[in-house]
């Protein structure tokens, strides 16, 4: 089934379905981890072991261009890999790091023309700290309170 959904997919936006573009493709849906291309590389060789780093990439890059796949530039030291399903933001927290999605739709959506201007991707990156890392700060408080 998830096979078909990503070969329809490809077929709309235009690029041939190949077998290592499939696999990315379903990767990237089933993982809301953001993966680096060698998050992606690894995970997708454990299936097809005979595919290299470099037509990962070059996969990747496709995927992008057509719009399938969203890059995300949200840290410097790594660019991550989305899934472009439905349009959310990014926020990334300062503390653990971890990059979550939210339900935060861009003032701007693609699709829509702007001044004659068609956006074709909108990207919002939040930063700040996360849920899990401000109840850790808070108890830290809270302890310190306590002794002090
Ligand atoms: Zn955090
Ligand atoms: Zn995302």
């Amino acid at each position: 089934m998830k096979n078909e959904d990503s070969t329809q997919r490809l077929r709309q936006l235009g690029i041939t379905p190949t077998v290592q573009r499939v696999m990315i493709m379903d990767y990237l849906r089933d993982t809301r981890k953001h993966p680096t291309v060698d998050d992606v590389f690894h995970a997708v060789s454990e299936k097809h072991t005979s595919l290299s780093r470099a037509t990962v990439y070059n996969s990747l890059r496709v995927l992008v261009d057509a719009g399938a796949v969203c890059q995300l530039t949200i840290e410097k030291q790594a660019v991550r890999y989305d899934l472009f399903d439905k349009p959310h933001a990014h926020f990334l927290c300062r503390i653990c790091h971890r990059l979550y999605d939210v339900d935060v739709t861009p003032g701007t959506s693609p699709g829509r023309i702007v001044e004659g201007h068609r956006v074709e991707s909108a990207t919002t990156y939040l930063y700040g700290v996360c849920s899990t890392c401000r109840e850790i700060t808070d108890e830290q408080r809270k302890t310190e309170g306590d002794h002090a």
